[in-house]
């Protein structure tokens, strides 16, 4: 289930509105996630390195 939270562009504050209760401002939804789609793809980059060296090794 996606994360309800978001954060107010304006005053920082966090909510689960659309607009910011505070100030009325524009919130956008935050990501509660520490690891980010980059580093996911870094991961899988690095697999596919080990990978491909391990077939180079195993082909000799
Ligand atoms: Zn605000």
């Amino acid at each position: 289930m996606k994360n309800l939270i978001r954060k107010c562009v304006d005053c920082g504050k966090y909510t689960m509105e659309v607009t910011c209760r505070k100030c009325g401002g524009i919130t956008h939804s935050t990501d509660p996630l520490k690891y980010s789609p980059s580093d996911k793809f870094q991961k899988f980059r690095l697999k596919e390195k080990e990978a491909e060296n391990y077939g180079e090794n195993r082909s000799k």
